[in-house]
């Protein structure tokens, strides 16, 4: 059985920039994983070119249940010291919006990268090896699809639950659970909502239409754009604001984030009274859309505004600036780009990522009850909790 310093399960993000920076100081590093190629999640992130981090990053772009655990990571390691990186290997990228850095040319450069920091420090990574169990008896000792491994220090880097088709498993919580460690309840974050049939049936035609409006729920409020799909709703305001969002309840939209919907309509009033509601509301909406609401709130469109009472525009005004949308569910880890909840981070060390509860086991990555918002954060988490754990192995 061959023997290790540090075996780190997942070649992911977190894993293989944990397994670099351990083994630069020295350690014996083996990193396995199931998959025919490492950073799968990298390469087809960002659209192929890899969100890889965001230029504010800071402790508020994440959901855990004790908000204060990734501070001191994200603070060891920031977004400038992997930026750092990237220029180092004179990776070409740029600002899309809001911070997010993307490369210029591919996400394989990303993976490059990781792999060559990889390879310059000795640390092995093994492909096609399916962690099947991990057992503890002065050493870990790892059943695998290849073969048995030991090791000194294990580190779980196996990701969250989203994207079946990438390799995602639940053996990190698995191994959580073995250990003592207790999991913060998961489900799929960063997914478009799906709606009940008939709400369906009314957008499906506007599928492929993108607004511009701020979501909010609960503590969750982002003003981005949100798309009309096939199933009910997504783009970066959706997926924001999904990780906030409970089952059962509503997502407040409003469409006319800039305007007091009510006020306009008012002025409007004034000024082109002969005017029909229709009209007026396209200055702001592609008349589908304006359609497609009349219909699902019983606008009277035709209405010239000087026959429209103030409780009529008032109702619009609601339906515009506070529209309730109620969404049945979400589409899942199918689609889902993270996982929120997971290893109960007071359970772990937020300086090294070791369990507490089991010496010499580690956690990081989005295995861990922390989750970023959509732009780069969730690859930043990677970065800086892997390398909180590798640089002190
Ligand atoms: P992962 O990257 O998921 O790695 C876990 C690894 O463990 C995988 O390689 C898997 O094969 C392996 N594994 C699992 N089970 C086993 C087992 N039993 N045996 C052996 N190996 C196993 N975040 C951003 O910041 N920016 C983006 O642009 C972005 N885009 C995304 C796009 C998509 C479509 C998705 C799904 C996610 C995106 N994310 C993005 C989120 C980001 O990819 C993850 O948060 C990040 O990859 C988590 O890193 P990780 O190393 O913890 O886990």
């Amino acid at each position: 059985m061959s023997s290790w310093d540090v075996i780190i399960i997942g070649a992911g993000a977190a894993g293989l920039h944990c397994a670099a920076h351990a083994a630069q100081r020295g350690q014996s590093v083996l990193v396995l994983d199931h998959a025919k190629q490492a950073g799968k999640k990298i390469l087809i992130s960002g659209g192929g070119r890899c969100n890889f981090t965001n230029m504010y990053a800071g402790p508020e772009n994440f959901l855990s249940s004790n908000p204060h655990f990734c501070k001191s990571a994200l603070s060891r390691y920031t977004q400038w010291d992997f930026i750092g990186l990237v220029a180092e290997y004179g990776i070409a990228y740029h600002e899309k919006t809001l911070g997010q850095l993307f490369c210029d040319d591919s996400a394989k450069d990303i993976v490059r990268m990781l792999m060559s920091e990889c390879d310059q420090h000795g640390a092995k990574v093994q492909l096609r090896t399916e962690v099947v169990s991990v057992n503890y008896d002065d050493n870990y000792r790892i059943e695998t699809s290849r073969g048995d491994y030991s090791c000194n220090k294990l580190v779980v880097a196996c990701g969250g639950l989203s994207m079946p088709k990438l390799g995602a498993t639940p053996l990190g919580y698995q191994i959580a659970e073995q250990f003592g460690h207790s999991i913060v309840p998961v489900r799929a974050g960063l997914v478009p909502f799906t709606l009940q049939d008939d709400e369906k049936a009314r957008f499906a035609e506007l599928s492929g239409v993108a607004v511009p409006v701020s979501a909010e729920a609960h503590d969750g409020y982002f003003r981005e754009a949100m798309l009309f799909t096939h199933r009910g709703v997504s783009g970066p305001a959706i997926l924001q604001v999904s990780s906030y969002w409970q089952p059962g309840e509503a997502v407040t939209i409003n469409l006319l984030p800039d305007l007091d919907a009510f006020e306009w309509l008012k002025t409007q009033q004034q000024q082109q009274p002969k005017t029909q509601l229709n009209t007026v509301l396209q200055q702001h909406f592609p008349k589908r859309v304006v359609a497609a609401f009349a219909e699902h709130h019983q606008w009277p469109l035709s209405n010239k505004l000087a026959d429209t009472s103030n409780a009529q525009f008032q109702a619009i005004a609601d339906n515009l600036n506070r529209w309730q949308l109620k969404p049945n569910g979400t589409e899942g880890y199918r689609t889902a780009e993270v996982t929120l909840g997971g290893v109960n981070v007071d359970e772990i060390s937020s300086k090294t990522m070791e369990s507490q509860k089991q010496p010499g086991l580690y956690f990081i990555g989005e295995v861990l009850d922390v989750t970023g918002w959509l732009g780069g954060f969730n690859f930043q988490w990677a970065w800086s909790s892997g390398y909180a754990c590798g640089s002190e192995l």
